[in-house]
């Protein structure tokens, strides 16, 4: 039986953090081969600015699709035992006015370390050129045009959070985390099937948790 795997993200909406702030660079500017600007990730002092009022949701939208998630996401993956991801916590919460936000959970910046390969053959994609400073790729079309995805055969580490080669930002779920998240009741999760990954435009509507459960058990 083919596992099926979905895409992450949050559902969107406000409050949302629009900009993020650091004593570290939050990006490392000109690669010296290629010149281009990429995302510090070895960076581990974050504090994130909020926009908007009210409670702040579990999965927390984030400028550049960081992953910011409660403490309560942390404490249930750990319950579950859910794989593939390392967390470090975010300093502050700071609303758009730099005053510290109180907040009674702690917010985590979560990195996806489980890994699986796309089948760029199937696909129709090749690279074009990879700088070997920084690992920036260009690709012969463009993410929004590579159409459906497909998982390269044997590549996926058995990891239940995990992320394509050459695109770690984004995070990919087993059927596990659906489960969790509805179970859990964790908020402002969104979920789509593995396959849409690339497809923007007229894409289908995400999950609905309530209905997928409901059919299927
Ligand atoms: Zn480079």
């Amino acid at each position: 039986m083919d596992m099926e795997f979905y895409c992450v993200g949050s559902d969107g909406g406000n409050p949302y953090v629009p900009l993020m702030v650091s004593s570290n660079d939050i990006d490392l500017d000109n690669c010296p081969e290629c010149g281009r600007t990429r995302y510090n990730k070895q960076n581990r002092d974050l504090s994130l600015v909020i926009e908007g009022r009210g409670k702040l949701p579990d999965y927390l939208p984030c400028v550049r699709s960081l992953s910011v998630v409660s403490q309560r996401v942390i404490d249930v993956w750990q319950k579950y035992d859910i794989t593939g991801y390392t967390a470090f916590p975010i300093n502050k919460l700071l609303d758009k006015h730099r005053n510290e936000v109180h907040q009674d959970s702690q917010y985590y910046n979560v990195t996806i370390t489980g890994r699986m390969e796309l089948d760029f053959e199937r696909m129709g994609v090749a690279i074009e050129y990879q700088c070997s400073t920084c690992g920036t790729i260009e690709y012969n079309r463009k993410p929004w045009e590579f159409g459906s995805a497909f998982i390269k055969e044997g590549s996926h580490d058995g990891t239940d959070l995990f992320a394509a080669k050459h695109f770690e930002m984004a995070p990919i779920c087993t059927r596990k985390m659906l489960e969790i998240v509805y179970n859990e009741k964790l908020t402002n999760f969104q979920f789509k099937h593995f396959e849409t990954k690339f497809i923007y435009i007229n894409s289908p509507p995400p999950i609905d948790l309530k209905a997928f459960f409901k059919k299927t058990k």
